[in-house]
């Protein structure tokens, strides 16, 4: 009976037939995170939303899936393509914005920061533990005075012999609290970036890294304040490919690339849920799907969802052929954030009162959908990248 039920495809809305252009093993993939989602993820997920609470049985689960270290090829890690990236971004986001933001923070952003932009020797150190998840990364890259304006930050690296010591403060740094693994953006003496990695940071003396309470989205992922005085950290987990805030933006580029279809993602699982909520629910003797008001609205959101999605194929196609710039990459991002944040509201409204309830999964997808609006650059910055690569003109600064 048990595979049967594996056996058993789980559909999700495409209408533009997108999955069908798709690989059988992406096919595949697609198929095994739905299972995710159904069995582990939407069962489990409220009540740790609800506390603010990390849902470690979750994240452990991950590690069953093939996509740990994502477009990293070797040491470990899964050696996705960038469609099964975002294919796996996509649908963790269906499911719910925590995971698949912590998912994102360890897996894109520190393992792919220590991917590219670590020497041999350093990806063998450290990404194969992470690959296992028997390690977790965390990547400080924001402060609390340099939010938007991070290529401006003051975190600081002053060489000592074998050591460099830093100093300075981060906030909001995704799996901060239970990393193993942390990578510091700093300046160093000369005034170039560095990527620093301090391990075991919860043990590491000088360094202090306290849980933001009180979030309202991403509530089951744990961001923190981290304040660094005098921290020692050995020259040799200095990441050896970096030396300005362009090798960051390289990182960056591939984030944003993940969150627009994180982005696209929770859009298409408010969307679902609502429209499986309309057909079902009767109101005047007949669903209330078949009143035009409501109508209008699934029509509203299956359109941005359909274009959130064909977008971020094409963005696919377009990072696998090594054409996706910073500008392309902010405007899927900008594109989708907002979008998904629209269609949130439509789907919430559209259950009415138990549009409110967590039970019912849209709220909690809703409020996860503020935050995709502010991180990986606000809606602002990636509009005004946009602007710029259009123009030619910076209006940032
Ligand atoms: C839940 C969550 C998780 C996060 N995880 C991480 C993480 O793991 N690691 C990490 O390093 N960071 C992380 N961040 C930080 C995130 O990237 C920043 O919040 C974001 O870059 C914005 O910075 P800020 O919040 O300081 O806002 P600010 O930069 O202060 O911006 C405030 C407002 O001003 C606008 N603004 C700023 N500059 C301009 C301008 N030039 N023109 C027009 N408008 C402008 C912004 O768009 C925004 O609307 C996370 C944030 C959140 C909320």
């Amino acid at each position: 009976m048990e595979n049967v039920v594996e056996a058993e495809e789980i559909a999700g809305f495409d209408y533009l037939k997108l999955d069908s252009f798709l690989p059988d093993e992406h096919k595949a993939l697609v198929q095994q995170i739905r299972r995710f989602n159904r069995d582990v993820v939407m069962p489990n997920i409220n009540p740790y939303w609800e506390k603010a609470e990390f849902p470690w049985e979750i994240a452990r689960a991950l590690k069953d899936l093939p996509i740990m270290g994502g477009l990293i090829r070797g040491f470990g890690s899964a050696g996705l393509d960038p469609m099964a990236v975002g294919l796996v971004g996509y649908e963790l986001a269906k499911g719910d914005g925590s995971i698949a933001t912590f998912y994102g923070v360890h897996s894109g952003l520190a393992m792919g920061s220590i991917g590219l932009l670590g020497s041999n020797e350093q990806r063998e150190r450290w990404l194969p533990a992470m690959a296992r998840l028997e390690k977790i990364g965390a990547f400080a890259l924001t402060e609390p005075d340099r939010g938007s304006n991070a290529v401006d930050l003051q975190t600081t690296a002053r060489r000592d012999g074998d050591y460099y010591v830093l100093n300075g403060a981060k906030r909001w740094i995704g799996n901060a609290s239970i990393a193993d693994v942390l990578i510091v953006w700093a300046r160093d003496d000369d005034g170039n970036f560095g990527g620093f990695v301090i391990e075991d940071p919860n043990n590491t003396p000088g360094v202090t890294i306290t849980d933001i309470q009180g979030k309202i989205g991403k509530r089951a992922v744990l961001n923190a304040d981290i304040t660094l005085k005098d921290v020692k950290v050995p020259t040799e987990n200095r990441l050896e490919k970096v030396r300005s805030f362009r090798d960051v933006g390289k990182v960056l580029t591939v984030g944003r690339y993940g969150v627009a279809w994180e982005a696209a993602g929770i859009a298409a699982g408010v969307f679902e849920l609502a429209l499986d909520y309309a057909k079902a629910r009767e109101q005047f003797g007949k669903p209330i799907a078949a009143f035009q008001l409501i109508q209008q609205k699934l029509v509203e959101m299956a359109t941005e969802v359909t274009l959130a999605r064909a977008l971020c194929f094409q963005i696919g196609n377009l990072l696998i052929a090594g054409q996706l710039n910073e500008g392309i990459a902010s405007m899927a991002k900008y594109n989708n954030a907002r979008k998904a944040r629209q269609v949130a509201l439509l789907a919430r409204e559209t259950l009415g009162g138990n549009g409110i309830l967590l039970e019912n999964h849209i709220a909690r997808l809703m409020l996860d959908a503020e935050v995709v609006y502010t991180y990986e650059g606000t809606n602002e910055i990636n509009l005004l990248i946009v602007g710029r690569d259009l123009t030619g003109h910076n209006a940032i600064f």
